[in-house]
């Protein structure tokens, strides 16, 4: 649970091609990197498979089947984004919560459900608290903690630590590096950082205008870069 291809996806801004017929294939489990200059469709690209924006061409494929006509919530993914879109008057508590009552879910299994993401991201003090008074770090685990109780096949980050400061970056991506390894789930994460890229990833994709530069393990991408560009933005030239 949890596969997802591309096949030749493509995306137009009238006459822009953003992103340029992308293949590929993500393993069920993978922690999968997607680096890239600022304007090579990271965003884009995310946002199509969670199915936010409309794909131009091309098909989404998850677990053998066709998403690209299905509704975000029916396609098992939930995604994390760098501003953490929290409510800022409902406490920790009632935001991770939050897509459980959307979904009418009965009241012990959303308690069940939202103890249990507590207890994994060390929220179980803050449960009570407005997202207001709480660090960034801290308010990054809340939006992942209601990412995670929706049990999603795929988790979507895009660039989830990039409003935090240095020190805590580097908390979070052993977070989320113990987070993967624990749920086991499919996950694809952008980030224009190489360090977060070289440290998370079982494989990175470096994406160029749109197109996919290279696929490979990071160690593959640093020693065999496959071309300058690659070269120049993360590999040893
Ligand atoms: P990244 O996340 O890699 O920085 P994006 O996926 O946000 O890049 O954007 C890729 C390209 O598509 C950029 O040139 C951006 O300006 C353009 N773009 C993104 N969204 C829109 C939109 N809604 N309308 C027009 N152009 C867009
Ligand atoms: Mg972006």
């Amino acid at each position: 649970m949890g596969q997802l291809t591309l096949e030749k996806i493509t995306k137009t801004f009238g006459t822009f091609e953003a992103v340029r017929s992308v293949s590929l294939d993500v393993k069920e489990g993978e922690f999968m990197v997607f680096v890239g200059p600022s304007g090579c469709g990271k965003s884009t690209l995310l946002r199509m498979i969670a199915g936010l924006e409309n794909t131009s061409g091309g098909d989404i494929v998850i677990d053998g089947k066709r998403v690209n006509d299905l509704a975000p919530v029916k396609r098992g993914i939930a995604m994390v984004f760098q501003s953490y879109a929290l409510y800022p008057h409902m406490s920790v508590y009632e935001n991770i919560a939050f897509p459980l009552r959307v979904e009418g879910a009965p009241e012990a299994e959303i308690r069940r459900k939202v103890d249990e993401a507590a207890r994994i991201l060390h929220l179980e003090t803050r449960m009570n608290q407005k997202p207001g008074n709480l660090s960034g770090g801290q308010r990054q685990r809340v939006a992942i903690g209601r990412a995670i109780v929706r049990e999603p096949k795929i988790f979507l980050f895009d660039e989830p630590l990039s409003n935090l400061d240095a020190a805590l970056r580097a908390d979070m991506r052993i977070e989320l590096t113990r987070l993967h390894k624990q749920l086991g789930s499919t996950m694809i994460y952008v980030t224009h950082d190489q360090v977060e890229a070289m440290t998370m990833a079982d494989r990175i994709v470096v994406l160029n205008g749109g197109i996919i530069a290279q696929v490979g393990a990071p160690l593959e991408l640093y020693h065999k870069p496959q071309n300058v560009f690659v070269a120049g933005f993360i590999g040893n030239p």
